[in-house]
């Protein structure tokens, strides 16, 4: 125990690197940690603006308390009591196809409907299209021998209607992904051991107390800090500020890292300035994988090359500022999400003040909408003002708009979803094996065990037991 390791570097001031530093300091009190963030703030992804009176978020806007990591750190730096729940509202999601908006059918548990009437009811599916939907549990079970992506699950179990126009736009909002890649053992794999299990996912989720449960009821599990998303980091980053020994280097690019013996060494350019460098008892990588991938070259061929086979989707948010009246339909649904085969350009609206309070005045409306992704990445690159005419064409289509927005504004986020595409669970076993070859060495980030904000916490917390050298439950 007299080599435990005692100064630790994180590189990534996203939610993930921050969590590894909270739960470094947490578990060793006495433990020197560095996070390097090579931008002016931390966060990562994770950022809130102002205009006005209006609360933007530029990327994420909330986070499921269930699995309850994220809640549970909101809960130690004091700020749960100020997490908001949805607003309440009758209907809260649309598929926007043709002219139509069709509400999402009740009780989908994601893909799976848990209620016959509302999928007889709805005008989205021809008849045929219903019949073969709710069928599912006639339809046999197969062995698949490896992984399977989403498309070929869904339309095998579901249908092709069902996928094109529920299923395809309800995963798409929330992969950003290519659904003829995207694992389902990655990304859906207590659906794959449904099938397993019971021979369907519709037995399987009414034999399931928690499905049941959950009945297209995923949004009473989102909460937002009312300060919005940048006041869990906010105060993640103060709290961390305040703890001894700990320092949080922003405008801090790493450039390089070498390994000898014991000791990390880190590279760094600090405000511009090359030539810095410090060494570490065990080290923390909690950026994308392309960038751990660039830093592990000179270390881990191997590990570097399974690390750039991780690809990424870019998306462009468009934040838009309305008054209410300035929608010739009135709508206080959460949002909208266009399926591939409409055409269109827009992957989904979100109606950032319907869904929490405090987002904007009384008599205005919040809006982002969301171009781009696995299946049209390229639409990234347009300037703003085509992606100005790209959204607001969309969002008169579906609610009709008079007017000019109060503010308009663009977020480009370029290859910040990772796709966990066919073979990602054995690629992400590989790196863990060879991560563990490396002394007081772990990986963080959204790159390997989930994208949402409390996978990223988890993967922080798993990083800083694995480099003190404790089990941790999920991965390494
Ligand atoms: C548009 C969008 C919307 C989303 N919406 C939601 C949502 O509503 N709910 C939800 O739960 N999740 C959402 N997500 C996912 C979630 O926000 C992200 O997966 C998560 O925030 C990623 O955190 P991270 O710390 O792993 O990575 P990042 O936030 O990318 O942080 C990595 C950090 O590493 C730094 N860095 C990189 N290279 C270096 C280097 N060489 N030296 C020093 N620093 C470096 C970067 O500057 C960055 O700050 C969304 C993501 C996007 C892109």
């Amino acid at each position: 125990m007299n080599n435990a390791p005692t100064s630790f570097a994180i590189i990534g001031g996203g939610i993930s690197g921050l969590s590894a530093a909270w739960y470094l300091k947490k578990l060793c009190p006495e433990a020197q940690v560095t996070v390097f963030e090579s931008s002016d703030k931390t966060g990562g992804v994770l950022q809130t603006a102002s205009v006005g009176d209006f609360l933007i978020e530029q990327a994420a806007d909330m986070f499921v308390a269930r699995p309850d990591a994220a809640l549970q750190l909101c809960r130690a730096l004091g700020i749960e009591a100020e997490l908001l729940t949805t607003k309440p509202v009758e209907e809260r999601a649309f598929i926007g196809l043709g002219d139509e908006l069709h509400p999402v059918p009740k009780g989908l548990s994601m893909m799976v409907p848990t209620l016959e009437q509302p999928i007889l009811e709805t005008a989205l599916l021809t008849d045929a299209g219903k019949q073969r939907y709710l069928a599912e549990d006639k339809i046999p079970r197969v062995e698949i021998d490896g992984d399977e992506s989403l498309k070929s699950f869904a339309v095998r179990r579901f249908g092709i209607e069902a996928y094109e126009k529920i299923i395809q736009p309800m995963v798409s909002g929330i992969y950003t992904a290519d659904p003829e890649k995207l694992s389902m053992r990655a990304t859906m794999k207590r659906f794959v051991d449904m099938e397993k299990t019971h021979g369907s996912l519709i037995a399987g989720t009414a034999s399931s107390r928690e499905d049941q449960a959950a009945r297209g009821a995923r949004y009473d599990l989102f909460r937002a800090p009312q300060g919005g998303i940048g006041q869990l980091v906010e105060s993640l980053t103060d709290a961390l500020a305040k703890f001894p020994n700990t320092n949080i280097s922003t405008n801090s690019r790493v450039s390089s890292i070498a390994q000898s013996g014991q000791q990390w060494t880190v590279d760094f350019i600090r405000n511009s300035q090359s030539g810095n460098s410090q060494s570490f008892d065990g080290l923390i990588v909690a950026t994308g994988a392309a960038a751990a991938s660039k830093m592990l070259a000179g270390i881990d061929g191997q590990l570097s090359q399974l690390l750039i086979g991780i690809e990424t989707a870019s998306s462009a948010i468009v934040a838009l500022g309305l008054k209410k009246n300035q929608l010739k339909k009135p709508f206080d649904g959460f949002g909208i999400i266009y399926p591939h085969i409409d055409g269109g350009q827009v992957i989904a609206i979100s109606f950032s003040s319907n869904k929490f309070a405090g987002r904007c005045g009384d008599d205005e409306l919040l809006i982002r909408v969301f171009i781009g992704g696995a299946l049209q990445s390229e639409l990234v690159d347009l300037d703003d003002e085509a992606l100005f005419e790209i959204a607001l064409a969309q969002l008169d289509k579906s609610v009709g708009l008079e007017g000019q927005p109060i503010f308009k504004r663009v977020f480009r986020w370029r290859n910040c979803m990772p796709q966990y595409h066919l073979g990602h669970v054995e690629r992400v076993e590989q790196i863990e094996s060879l991560v563990k070859a490396h002394t007081n060495f772990a990986l963080a980030g959204n790159s390997y065990h989930g994208v949402g904000i409390p996978a990223c916490v988890e993967s922080g917390k798993n990083a800083a037991l694995s480099v003190l050298g404790e089990k941790s439950p999920g991965n390494s």
